[in-house]
């Protein structure tokens, strides 16, 4: 099957543009599988893992949320965060998380507990990111 063009921006950076075979999201109401000639679609993405498929590799980038719009000669992912998963500094996932969780343990106003389980949920991407790639690597 012919590549799809994806490519993943942030208000920051072009963090990816390739052609590519097979796109897995992080959307809402769980993985979203693409192919090359799907459907055009617009969808919100969670915080999570993005896995790319290219030419028989896989890798994966963590998206913090954001949205993918698929047309019909490329695929768009508009993202708040983006890193390729060798881009991700594993010490400031983890520091991030931990500081979530500090946070979430306390007696807080619902807004701050909001914001600090996204927090959360930001850190685990990168984390899970960033360990595939270690699993892969060996
Ligand atoms: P932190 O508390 O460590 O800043 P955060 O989740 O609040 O984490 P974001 O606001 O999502 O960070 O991202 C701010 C910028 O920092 C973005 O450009 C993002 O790509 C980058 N970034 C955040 N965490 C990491 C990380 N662990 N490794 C590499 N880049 C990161």
């Amino acid at each position: 099957m012919s590549p799809v063009r994806l490519d993943i921006v942030t208000a920051e950076r072009l963090v990816y543009s390739e052609e590519v075979d097979i796109i897995v999201a992080p959307g809402v109401m769980g993985q979203l599988g693409i192919l090359p000639h799907h459907t055009p679609l617009m969808t919100t993405l969670e915080p999570g893992e993005m896995r790319i498929r290219k030419g028989g590799e896989e890798f994966s980038l963590a998206i913090s949320g954001g949205f993918l719009e698929v047309r019909p000669d490329r695929v768009i992912v508009l993202a708040d965060a983006a890193e390729r998963d060798e881009e991700i500094d594993l010490a400031r996932a983890e520091e991030a998380k931990r500081r979530a969780q500090e946070t979430l343990r306390q007696r807080i106003p619902a807004a701050d507990t909001a914001q600090a389980e996204a927090a959360l949920r930001r850190s685990l991407a990168r984390l899970k990111v960033a360990e595939r790639r270690r699993r892969r690597r060996g």
